[in-house]
């Protein structure tokens, strides 16, 4: 159903972002990957996802916290892909600190990362979804898009701005074939909670298992991470026929997070 389609993941090149891009792959989407890393990594991943599925891969090393590259990340997907059909806002960073200490350039480049690159990538893309009648953008949010935590100022301010314009994005294209949604997963081991993990058994003095199991029981009912391919799977139901009428939607997917 989405063969041939065309798809940008951004942050893909790690974690839930790969875990998207390769759902995406398997169902035959041609892709462009973005992201940081070692080069000969990522030259190994877009190979590896080509060969794989006998689909177009290509990358932009677009810095999602410069408008000017991310603009022209949607344009080299125009031009090498032939459209943007998907766009799935996914890179994000994390800082964790109180208030009064949270350092102003933290702040900065959450929210330039977390929410300002969705607005720059989703206003690039909307013309030409427009004028070919489909689009379907996914912006990976947060259960902190929903709710807070302590010592998140800049992710969940960030993670609550994207499920807005979600929202808006949704209201304005309600009827041009394009939906606009937000996946707001709980925890996923991804390398950015491995930091958070391992943070925390250093602070407590206890093994890294141990600052995992705590992690999950502090917020998540259901003690187990979401993984990637999960959250992949709940990407591409998105992108398909059957959601068509899904926009607007902050969609849980939190072991329970967010139902207390
Ligand atoms: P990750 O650290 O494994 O991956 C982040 C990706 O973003 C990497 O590919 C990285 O290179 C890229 N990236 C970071 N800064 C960038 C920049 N300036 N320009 C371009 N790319 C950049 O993290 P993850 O856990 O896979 O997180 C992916 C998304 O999922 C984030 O938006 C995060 O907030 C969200 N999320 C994660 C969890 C979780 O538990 N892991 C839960 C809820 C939401």
């Amino acid at each position: 159903m989405l063969a041939g389609k065309a798809a940008i993941v951004t942050g893909s090149t790690s974690g839930i972002g790969l875990g998207i891009a390769t759902a995406l792959a398997e169902q035959k989407v041609k892709l462009m990957l973005n992201g940081f890393g070692e080069q000969s990594a990522i030259e190994q991943l877009r190979k590896g996802l080509a060969d794989k599925h006998g689909v177009k891969v290509v990358y932009s090393p677009a810095d999602m916290s410069k408008p000017a590259e991310i603009r022209a990340m949607v344009e080299a997907a125009e031009r090498e892909l032939g459209a943007v059909d998907i766009l799935v806002n996914n890179a994000g960073i994390q800082h964790v600190a109180p208030i009064e200490s949270f350092p102003d350039d933290k702040w900065d480049a959450i929210i330039a990362i977390n929410l300002s690159a969705s607005f720059h990538a989703i206003k690039a893309a909307v013309p030409g979804m427009k004028r070919r009648g489909f689009g379907r953008i996914i912006n990976i949010a947060s259960a902190h898009g929903l709710v807070a935590s302590g010592e998140k100022a800049g992710y969940v301010a960030a993670k609550h701005g994207l499920v807005g314009l979600t929202k808006v994005v949704a209201v304005e294209t309600a009827n041009s074939g394009i939906t606009c949604n937000a996946i707001c997963p709980g925890w996923v081991l991804t390398p950015l909670v491995q930091k958070q993990v391992e943070a925390k058994a250093k602070e407590a003095n206890i093994p890294v298992d141990k600052a995992k199991e705590d992690l999950l029981r502090e917020k998540q009912p259901m003690l187990r991470f979401s993984t990637p391919e999960e959250i992949g799977a709940l990407a591409v139901f998105l992108c398909g026929d059957d959601a068509a009428t899904i926009t607007g939607a902050p969609l849980s997917i939190d072991g329970g997070w967010t139902a207390q």
